[in-house]
């Protein structure tokens, strides 16, 4: 580093000050992995060279061992990471230095509590990296030299980590990038050879690339241990996922999950297979433990490498993955696709289409065997997976048909039969207790787990003791759209078409539904009449037996649930007429048959309520205030 040109000082982004603030007050108790994030984007950096030099071996300039150093500096006080990875020009080092370019940022920033352990947990979440070197540093010099560009053109960075960062052009002989930590007061711990090597066996292992240090040697004049000219190599600088799963432990598999998923918590479970035969590839895929804060972007970054023998090809392959999985982090090797292999290739790809299918597979195994384990520990794991993945899950149903059965098998439901949202019953264990007699699978969808719990269309099946699951994701409704039937038995909604239970009906039951329709047909036609073109059809009801009146929509016709939310959505949904059912039983029903001057009143309230009570809104909500209140005054003055 001989001149320093062209300095600049620059602030940073301002989500990244707010990132470093609570880094630096809520991770003090896990300082150490800051040495595995800097190795992390070592590695990182050294995959991306190797990928580019794939077409332009010129980049290599004559060293393609690409490898991490790691040295400290006692008496400057300062330990330094080195890779001989891509590098970072100027204009590099400044955005990727110093803003935050991750999806999922602006959710993570609305997340915050302000509460330090709340918050220390949201930070792991979302990934610390490079910016995780302000816990033990007080100031960072990152020097950095992009592959392909000349000595004098290398950038050095620094920054004390908090308003701004410089940037200035200085030499750097070779390419790669040198991350120069100044240590806090108290850190001194960090110089010490034998700690670092410990703290990288432990985080860092498998990391592919050889992590180098100086070795040491005892020095008999100063009565210490002092670096010697030779170097070892720490980790085991092997594939990981090339190993025999024999010879990985957990804590390995774990570390690996940190590095790939830039993940800071530990993953919820995973799966590592060699597959041979036609095709050869190893995969190694895991499913986190908590759902990303981009998980409702669909565009968002998928968490599947590519590698193809051995060599990182590229993040982020989409084409690995269905996009209800796209939750799924880790790497897939393949020993067929050439090296060259573009995403331009993979889409049209037959092989990459068979190793997603059989990933695709693996995955829903693995979650079936936690779902379905003797072992009430892997049945919560998957209650937590759930929790957090259901929703796209879900999706899977509609998206895909060769594993539509599997995924179905997968789903789980809040039902009548349970107390809370969080509880949940498969479609196995609903078909397992069906009432004798019971043909159909009985559904309900609304907006809200309470809506759902409430939903006036329940009440017959309440007084039969018939389970009906409640479905109140908004992706329900495509789920049921998608899934006429599970296990042979249809699925039926309870808001929908003629409600024929059939053997669970008993004959008295029908003789008197079929004479009080014929007692009611006159009022029916006059309810009809008043109401005009806001119903289909009036008819006598099967479903309630405590609320006056409620809406049912034919069984072809889209609920009208479905309907709100497309129209919240700003989508079009077509102009659907239900039918309306009243309930000859309730009293309200029974006045209406006597009623003259205000029978219109009557009919239209009959038919708000229904409205309210299955979550819809009013078409006239200050008419119906007008309603409710003369008809209160009305009794009122009776008294
Ligand atoms: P992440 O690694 O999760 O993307 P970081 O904050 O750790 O986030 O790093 C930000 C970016 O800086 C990286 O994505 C990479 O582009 C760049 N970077 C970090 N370290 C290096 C390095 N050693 N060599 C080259 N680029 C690096």
């Amino acid at each position: 580093m001989t001149v320093t040109v062209n300095k600049e000082t620059l602030g940073f982004q301002a989500e990244v000050k707010q990132l470093l603030h609570l880094m630096i007050h809520s991770l003090y108790s896990n300082k150490e992995i800051f040495l595995r994030e800097l190795i992390s984007n070592a590695s990182d950096a050294c995959d991306r060279l190797r990928f580019e030099a794939l077409n332009n071996v010129a980049l290599y300039d004559g060293d393609s061992d690409l490898n991490i150093r790691v040295s400290f500096d006692k008496a400057a006080r300062t330990l330094t990471v080195r890779d001989n990875g891509i590098g970072l020009s100027r204009e590099e080092a400044i955005t990727h230095l110093g803003t935050i370019a991750k999806s999922g940022t602006k959710e993570f920033f609305k997340a915050l509590t302000g509460d330090q352990a709340k918050d220390a947990h949201l930070i792991g979440q979302f990934g610390v990296g490079f910016y995780s070197s302000f816990i033990v540093a007080d100031k960072v010099t990152v020097v950095s030299r992009r592959a392909g560009l000349a000595a004098d053109q290398a950038v050095c960075w620094e920054s004390a980590g908090e308003g701004d960062f410089s940037v200035s052009m200085v030499e750097k002989a070779e390419r790669g990038t040198e991350v120069t930590l100044h240590l806090r007061e108290g850190e001194d711990g960090f110089l010490d050879g034998w700690r670092l090597k410990s703290i990288i066996r432990k985080y860092s292992d498998h990391i592919t690339l050889p992590i180098r240090m100086a070795g040491e040697k005892w020095d008999e004049e100063k009565k210490a241990q002092a670096p010697s000219d030779e170097e070892e190599t720490i980790n085991q600088a092997s594939a990981l996922w090339a190993r025999g799963k024999n010879e990985i432990s957990e804590a390995e598999y774990q570390e690996f999950y940190k590095h790939v998923a830039h993940d800071f918590e530990d993953p919820l479970a995973w799966t590592h297979t060699k597959v041979e035969g036609k095709q050869e590839y190893t995969q190694l895929l895991y499913i986190p433990a908590r759902a990303p804060f981009d998980l409702w972007d669909r565009n968002a970054r998928h968490g599947v490498k590519l590698y193809v023998k051995r060599v990182f090809i590229m993040d982020d392959a989409e084409k690995l993955m269905p996009l209800y999985l796209r939750f799924v982090r880790g790497v897939v090797d393949s020993s067929d696709l050439p090296l060259n292999v573009s995403r331009e290739i993979l889409q049209e790809s037959k092989d990459i289409e068979a190793i997603r299918s059989g990933c695709t597979r693996k995955v829903l195994s693995l979650l079936e065997s936690l779902a379905e384990s003797e072992d009430a520990a892997f049945r919560e794991k998957y209650a937590k997976f759930w929790g957090e993945f259901g929703k796209a899950l879900k999706e899977g149903v509609g998206e895909d048909f060769a594993n539509k059965e599997k995924i179905a098998n997968l789903l789980r439901f809040a039902s009548t039969h349970t107390d809370t949202a969080e509880e949940t019953v498969s479609l196995k264990d609903y078909i397992g207790r069906m009432k004798e007699g019971q043909e159909k699978i009985y559904y309900v969808t609304a907006e809200s787990f309470k809506a759902a719990r409430n939903s006036p269309h329940l009440e017959i099946f309440r007084k039969k003791g018939i389970e009906v699951l409640l479905l109140s994701d908004r992706v329900d409704e495509w789920v049921a759209g998608h899934m006429s039937e599970f296990d042979g038995k249809p699925l039926q909604s309870v808001a929908k078409g003629g409600l024929d239970l059939g053997k669970l009906e008993d004959e008295s039951e029908k003789k008197e539904a079929e004479k009080a329709a014929d007692e009611y047909k006159e009022l029916l036609a006059k309810v009809k009449k008043s109401l005009g073109e806001r119903v289909k059809e009036v008819r006598v009801t099967h479903r309630l037996t405590d609320s006056p009146s409620c809406l049912v929509a034919e069984d072809f016709d889209m609920s009208g649930n479905l309907a709100r939310i497309l129209k919240a959505a700003g989508q079009k949904a077509p102009e659907i007429k239900p039918i309306l059912e009243i309930n000859p039983q309730h009293p309200a029903v029974q006045h209406l048959k006597y009623e003259e001057a205000r029978f219109d009143d009557w009919a239209a309230l009959l038919f708000e309520q229904a409205e309210l009570a299955e979550g819809g809104q009013l078409e006239d909500p200050a008419g119906f205030v007008k309603r409710v209140n003369a008809l209160m005054l009305a009794l009122n003055v009776k008294k």
